[in-house]
């Protein structure tokens, strides 16, 4: 190969600069040249495409956002729209392709292998959702940010002793409000992978408040509901003052932590090798702090899973 290309698509990640970066960089180490897609896939079938040098990626790495700008194009879903995207990358001989998304831009990325065009996909989102790799890039950033707001939510809990809920992302997977709920220190999590009632949260917060707790931390992942219902749900059920944060796109942005970076800067570089190494239709991740890199199309057909045993523990620690 002597020309890919890197884009960037779905729901931006901190550290997806990162990544950009090291993809730049290593194609440019090797003698490759480079071109950025702009607009993710929309930009693929408008030809939003220019060649990247060592200088395009200066000064990013520690930027949240993606150079390359993101987007939804509903037209890829469809053959007319890949086979446009096939065109472009033809028309400016780009013979491989480095997908920075998340699942969406994955099936995305698996639709023009099928079609016969190379492309390797990096995890880049927040919501850790990747079947294959333990950590997606943006991931560790999110939850410090999560973290930080259940810090300071924390502070005035304690003061006016009421129960707060803090709504956080995640549609289908529960990791950001685990994760974050167990540094956290919060006393409920609710994740899509398991709905609790709300019976039993009612009863956790009284087993607590009987207990002298004069405060308490929910953690809810948006996929289980709104934390506005449930904080209505709870004062009708008990007699305690209950607010709500929804923390929302505040856990997309920011610069990202240095743990994001090196993972963006490892994955980036292993996905440029794999297409030096004229291996397409694979999707690179980290498992137990080895590299990995696998079939993008039989990833996709797994489950993402949650470490069931982690959550066990949050509520053990929670009691
Ligand atoms: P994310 O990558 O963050 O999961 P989306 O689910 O919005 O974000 O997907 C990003 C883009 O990937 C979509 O706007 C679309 O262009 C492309 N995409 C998603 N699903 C498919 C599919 N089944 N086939 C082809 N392209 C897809």
């Amino acid at each position: 190969m002597k020309r890919i290309g890197v884009l960037t698509s779905g729901g931006d990640s901190p550290g997806m600069n990162a990544a950009v970066r090291a993809v730049v960089r290593k194609a440019i180490y090797h003698n490759l040249e480079i071109y950025g897609i702009y607009h993710g896939y929309q930009g693929l079938i408008d030809g939003e495409i220019k060649k990247l040098e060592l200088g395009s990626v200066g000064d990013i790495i520690h930027r949240g956002g993606t150079m390359l700008y993101s987007a939804r194009c509903p037209e890829f879903k469809t053959e007319e729209g890949q086979l446009k995207g096939i065109e472009q990358l033809k028309k400016h001989g780009i013979e491989g392709l480095v997908v920075i998304g998340g699942d969406g831009s994955y099936r995305g990325a698996k639709a023009l292998t099928e079609r016969g065009f190379p492309c390797v996909g990096v995890p880049g989102t927040i919501d850790n959702d990747i079947p294959g790799t333990e950590f997606t890039i943006g991931f560790d950033t999110a939850l410090n940010t999560v973290i930080d707001a259940i810090d300071k939510i924390r502070d005035t809990a304690t003061s006016h002793e009421r129960t707060y809920i803090i709504e956080v992302m995640g549609r289908d997977a529960g990791d950001i409000a685990l994760w974050a709920g167990l540094a956290g220190g919060a006393e409920t999590i609710l994740i899509p992978e398991d709905k609790s009632n709300m019976d039993d949260i009612v009863s956790r917060l009284k087993r607590g408040h009987e207990r002298g707790k004069k405060h308490s931390i929910i953690i809810v992942a948006e996929g289980v509901g709104s934390g506005v219902d449930f904080a209505r749900k709870i004062e009708e059920m008990t007699s305690f003052e209950t607010r709500v944060t929804v923390l929302g796109h505040t856990q997309r942005g920011g610069s990202p932590t240095a743990s994001d970076r090196v993972l963006a800067s490892r994955l980036g570089a292993l996905a440029v090798e794999l297409l030096i190494e004229n291996k397409g239709g694979r999707a690179v991740g980290i498992v137990q702090n080895r590299l990995v890199n696998y079939d993008i199309i039989e990833a996709l057909a797994q489950p993402h899973t949650l470490d069931m045993k982690m959550y066990q523990l949050s509520q053990e620690l929670s009691i």
